[in-house]
């Protein structure tokens, strides 16, 4: 089917089309149609399937049938997100697909000077998209009214309460209007997801599509079974001898990520470090550099990444695996977009062969295990417990809690020898 075929207005095809996009990706087939009958859905799909433009063109359509005719336009669409990254994105795919319309947007998210956001607001928006907290900080000032809202999308639902957002969406729900059109996009559906989609969404369509990521034909998974004291060195091997320019790298820490790109660059790989510390200006240079191709390394946390739309990323490296495997899956999300070939490579020390299991009953498959001659693990070493990353909230940090503890209780006392070899993993 053609996105006209699925009820799209010319004026958006248009765009779409100017935007090289030549069919509806599946999630976009299946979501377009019913959004704009005006129902509810459930989506389960991931960052890389197109669901941003699922939403966003059909919502465009909606809110265009209708154009307020006062000059302060009420905020009639709310998106909201858990990072400010996502944030942006979801603002510029706004401003992209909606360029033929009329329509107004904005984008607010903490982290950066309030009062011109609140200019923005005055003036007038249709469609709002958001980090929750910096909304209620709007809402707290009466700078932003959500009184009108016909249409809330909730994106990354899970990431949000992974996150600790619960609270903030619950608040911002009660101040919207009670009928309205709610979507609602999760890549995974715990009971936590499943309560709050009882209690938002109204006789929804389950919309499912396949995890176009985790496909064989589209990522090629390779595990490197490697001590964790020469991981840097290997990860600087790999790039150096097979020439990888554009790298993404995932590591459990904001500190582990600083020091790994510091030790990249000593090792002449350009690279720079994006997390939640750093202030918006800093993440935003560091994704506009890698992207440009002038930072070959880009080294993230889970929390940073998510929600990083980086075109056909050919190489995401798990310098640490997650404690979640799901994460797994939303890290090496950024490659294999779009029909490319993706690679994802997983530095996997003694500690983590737990962890690898997990990934692999997720994945229903066994990761490729590949050797480079001289970083073969050393035998010697025994595992021990993973120390907690202190940038996980949420699930992951109860998970993590959780096997740590487990961990500790299942090993037996080390002697000596065993506690040497430990430090040395
Ligand atoms: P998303 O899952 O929304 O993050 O989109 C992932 C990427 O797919 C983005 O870079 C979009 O520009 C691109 N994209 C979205 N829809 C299509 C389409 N129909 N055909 C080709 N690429 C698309």
């Amino acid at each position: 089917m053609s996105f006209s075929e699925l009820g799209l207005m010319t004026e958006l095809c248009q765009t779409v089309s100017a935007q090289g996009y030549s069919k509806p990706t599946p999630i976009q087939s299946k979501a377009i149609p019913i959004v704009l009958q005006g129902n509810d859905i459930l989506a389960s799909a991931q960052t890389g399937t197109g669901k941003t433009a699922g939403f966003t063109l059909p919502l465009l359509q909606r809110l265009s049938a209708k154009t307020p005719i006062q000059s302060k336009r009420p905020v009639r669409a709310l998106v909201l997100t858990p990072t400010r990254e996502l944030a942006a994105q979801i603002g510029e795919s706004v401003t992209t697909y909606g360029q033929n319309l009329t329509l107004r947007s904005a984008v607010i998210f903490g982290g950066v000077k309030i009062n011109p956001q609140i200019a923005t607001l005055r003036r007038g928006i249709d469609i709002l998209v958001a980090t929750p907290g910096r909304l209620l900080d709007h809402v707290g000032q009466k700078t932003v009214d959500l009184s009108q809202v016909e249409i809330l999308v909730l994106d990354e639902a899970d990431r949000m309460l992974d996150m600790g957002f619960i609270h903030d969406i619950r608040k911002i729900m009660a101040m919207l209007p009670k009928k309205r059109q709610n979507l609602l996009f999760s890549a995974t559906f715990s009971d936590e997801i499943k309560k709050l989609a009882d209690g938002l969404l109204n006789s929804p369509t389950f919309i499912e599509v396949a995890r176009r990521n985790t496909t064989a034909e589209a990522v090629e998974h390779t595990v490197y079974h490697v001590d964790k004291k020469r991981k840097r060195e290997l990860l600087s091997f790999l790039i150096g001898s097979s020439n990888w320019q554009q790298v993404l790298v995932f590591t459990r820490t904001k500190h582990g990520a600083n020091r790994l790109a510091r030790q990249l660059e000593q090792d002449g790989i350009s690279a720079t470090a994006i997390h939640g510390n750093k202030s918006q200006g800093a993440r935003t240079k560091a994704l506009v550099d890698f992207k440009k191709g002038s930072v070959q390394v880009l080294v993230a946390t889970d929390i940073a990444a998510r929600g990083l739309d980086i075109d056909n990323l050919p190489h995401v490296v798990n310098f640490e695996l997650p404690n979640v495997p799901e994460d797994y899956v939303h890290r090496i999300g950024r490659t294999g977009r779009a029909g490319n070939k993706g690679i994802a490579i997983s530095l996997v020390c003694i500690d983590e062969n737990k962890l690898l299991r997990d990934i692999e009953k997720l994945l229903k498959r066994k990761i490729t295990a590949a050797k480079v001659d001289g970083f073969h693990p050393d035998p010697s070493i025994a595992a021990e417990p993973i120390k907690n990353g202190r940038n996980y909230g949420g699930t992951a940090a109860k998970n993590k809690r959780r096997n740590t503890t487990r961990a500790h209780t299942k090993r037996s006392q080390p002697n000596n020898n065993q506690q040497r070899r430990r430090a040395e993993c």
